[in-house]
């Protein structure tokens, strides 16, 4: 009789539901990055897959300059987001953080202010900020945000939760 063929066991269960937010919060699956150039030319990138169960056709604030991405050598700064989308194009998050440095806010300053506009008209998430002079900003109102920074001067540092000093 010919051999039986190999037969697969039954897949094991899922330890955790892939649609519900662990334990209290979303996670953003955003991976962004900014930099700037020996010469002080800035750049953001940022790329994501949405939101979980997104409504079809939904465009998110990622593509849209301004809103999750920014960057200007006017300005002196460069911004990637991740989040509620939503809320971040209608507080037009990164735009917003480079017109305050450009007003003279620190990097770290800009940032925290406009997560807490952010945050106060329902929005969640996290920003990362270069400045034209090599200084970098993390800011979040979740309870992490992966993250790492690295120059040409300092060896790289990384981070994953909001009080974690290690990348900042
Ligand atoms: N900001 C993204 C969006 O709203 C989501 C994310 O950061 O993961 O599409």
């Amino acid at each position: 009789a010919p051999a039986e063929p190999a037969r697969l066991g039954p897949a094991a269960p899922l330890a955790f539901n892939l649609n519900e937010a662990p334990l209290d919060e979303r996670k953003f699956g955003t991976v962004g990055a900014v930099a700037v150039d020996s010469q002080g030319r800035l750049a953001a990138a940022t790329s994501t897959g949405g939101m979980t169960a997104k409504r079809w056709g939904r465009v998110g604030d990622v593509p849209i300059i301004g809103a999750g991405t920014y960057a200007s050598n006017a300005d002196g700064c460069a911004v990637s987001a991740t989040g509620s989308g939503e809320y971040f194009i209608r507080a037009t998050v990164a735009r917003d953080i480079c017109r305050r440095t450009a007003e003279g806010a620190t990097v770290q300053a800009a940032a925290d202010a406009e997560i807490a506009e952010v945050g106060s008209i329902g929005g969640d998430g996290g920003v990362i900020v270069m400045g034209k002079d090599g200084v970098h900003a993390f800011s979040m109102n979740t309870s992490g945000m992966y993250r790492g920074a690295v120059s040409s001067t300092s060896p790289a540092r990384v981070a994953i939760y909001g009080d974690e000093e290690g990348a900042r």
